[in-house]
């Protein structure tokens, strides 16, 4: 009689992990580790020896909601992850949820207000060169450079504050930091300034910052996922559970989203970055270069960080609802299981924290179809630069007047206090009378604010934007916009949602610990990012100021012991 299995279909992918191990001829090596005789597995408890490994892992834009929506469908890593410590309601608690302010919260225990990565770009009127748009992850003093994409000179410069990887090279030189991640700003604010190795992925396989030679290891890596690139991918099957998610979206512009199969042409990087394919390509490269320095067999504790970028580009790209994300969130599951396998078989006791850079927010279109009918796009008129031409020419005001990007908006330093003034007058009634703005607000108003210690879901809009202010490189006043207006004005192929608002959406993101023999328990109360770092720290048992941190020691161990020191 033939057994009858309860298949869950898969997805049709070459997975590059596998494919990746092999071309790195690591695999198999082993690790000096015997594999067979590994101990029965211990109850950690308040006297276990520290973790040799920690592994920290960032899902961009892996949302609460996301979490929750697809959490009973995982069956690899994160339905591992989700047998072990979950907070399902943790919070980017400041209100800019962008890429790099959020990367910047989650090793260093401090909010944006702190880190100073206050937006992925930011304006620096100034700085000599022409373009005085500051991208969050480079050095602006570069000759020939600008904040665009591929003209930029990476840097972790303006990160303020040490990560947790700093401090434990700080402590023991000889602990492993090595940051591998889809995108620079994820890899570089998660890595800190002491990393052994940092690295993201690029057309060319994986790059660093300028001047830098890639390991040996990681030049093998970036070869092979090049080759991976450089061929064409035919489209997925969709997995049964996602029929209900294959709807088509029409966009305003033309063509349309929610069917897509992540089918690609050779080369087409734009497409190999948008599916599990690049996740699995960081996965397969963090535990390749884990095994060719041996981390985690030394003496002390390693730190592994990985950034999956996957899951923001489908995000971007198709929003959070279609088979699109449906894909990607079983590939994702799939490549974290593969992942956790390879460490698995090394018998390294490793710790693992998943979390996001931020939450995420579906198309309008779509949500507009889905029981949302109010959902809008931004208005044009609230540009910066569209905004500022108008005011100048009413008031008679030298051009350009003002500048911006996300909710930052900032006057030319060229104004007199006079004309300042009058700019000001002009503006913030202006803005705060059109029907999309949800609140202005002044620097001079996000100063008298102090940084809440209240529990992050009870936090003011206030509370939200000054988590997210500083002093340096804020704008003179920043808005918000009202819930679920997404600050694209129009749809079109390649980008038709985003995040970075204030509200819950984009804030909320899964907090997850996992180590092997630790309980698993739910806590369902709000706890934050910055919550992270301190937690880890205590673990390894590294001393971390209170004073310098924004977040708190999470107890991992339930019951009456304390995995806080
Ligand atoms: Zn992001």
């Amino acid at each position: 009689m033939p057994r009858h299995h309860l298949e869950k279909p898969s997805v049709k992918l070459k997975y590059l992990s596998t494919a990746l191990a092999t071309a790195l001829c690591v695999a198999a090596a082993g690790t000096g580790l015997a594999q067979n005789s590994a101990p029965p597995v211990q109850k950690v408890t308040a006297t276990t020896p520290a973790p040799k490994l920690v592994v920290m892992i960032a899902v961009d834009q892996f949302s609460a909601d996301l979490f929750a929506e697809y959490r009973g469908r995982f069956t690899g890593g994160l339905a591992r992850l989700a047998s072990g410590i979950v907070f399902p309601s943790g919070y980017q608690a400041h209100g800019a949820t962008e890429t790099c302010p959020g990367h910047s919260t989650i090793l260093t225990g401090n909010h944006p207000a702190h880190t100073g990565i206050v937006a992925n770009n930011y304006f620096d009127l100034s700085v000599a060169r022409e373009d005085k748009r500051v991208y969050c992850a480079e050095d602006e003093t570069v000759a020939g450079t600008t904040s665009k994409s591929g003209q930029y000179a990476p840097s972790v410069n303006h990160l303020l504050v040490p990560t947790l990887g700093d401090l434990m090279k700080a402590r023991d030189p000889k602990a492993q930091v090595v940051s591998v991640s889809g995108k620079d700003r994820s890899a570089i604010m998660m890595g800190g300034r002491q990393a052994d190795e940092l690295m993201w992925l690029a057309p060319t396989g994986l790059t660093s910052y300028r001047g830098t030679t890639l390991s040996p290891a990681a030049q093998q890596a970036g070869t092979a996922i090049a080759a991976a690139i450089n061929q064409p991918r035919p489209a997925l099957t969709l997995p049964a559970d996602c029929t209900a998610h294959d709807i088509a979206i029409p966009l305003e512009k033309g063509g349309s989203v929610g069917t897509g199969r992540m089918a690609r042409d050779a080369g087409d990087f734009r497409r190999f970055m948008a599916s599990p394919e690049a996740d699995g390509a960081v996965l397969a490269t963090a535990a390749a270069l884990r095994q060719v320095r041996k981390m985690g067999e030394g003496s002390g504790t390693d730190l592994l960080i990985v950034g999956l970028a996957a899951t923001d580009y489908v995000g971007h790209g198709t929003g959070t609802e279609g088979s699109e994300m449906c894909i990607q969130m079983a590939g994702l599951d799939r490549e974290l299981g593969d992942f956790f396998a390879r460490l698995d078989a090394t018998g390294i006791d490793y710790v693992v924290a998943l979390t996001a850079d931020h939450g995420g927010h579906d198309l309008p279109e779509r949500n507009r179809q889905n029981a949302w009918p109010d959902a809008q796009r931004v208005d044009k008129a609230l540009d910066p630069e569209a905004m500022g031409k108008a005011v100048a020419e009413k008031l008679g005001l030298p051009q350009p007047l003002l500048y911006g990007d996300g909710g930052d908006y900032y006057l030319a330093k060229t104004l007199t206090a006079a004309q300042r003034q009058a700019a000001l007058a002009e503006l913030l009634p202006r803005l705060r009378a059109h029907p999309q703005i949800e609140a202005v607000v002044t620097r001079e108003e996000l100063e008298a604010h102090s940084i809440s210690k209240r529990a992050p879901d009870t936090w003011t809009l206030m509370d939200k934007l000054r988590a997210s202010y500083n002093p340096q490189r804020s704008g003179d006043f920043i808005i918000a916009l009202k819930p679920r207006v997404t600050p694209i004005p129009e749809s079109g192929i390649g980008y038709v949602a985003t995040h970075g608002s204030v509200w819950d959406y984009d804030r909320r993101v899964p907090i997850l610990f996992w180590r092997k023999g630790l309980a698993g328990f739910e806590q369902p109360n709000a706890v934050m990012t910055v919550d992270i770092m301190p937690t880890l720290a205590s673990l390894i048992g590294l001393a971390v100021d209170a004073n310098k941190i924004d977040g708190r020691c999470l107890d991992l161990l339930s019951g009456p012991e304390s995995s806080c020191r």
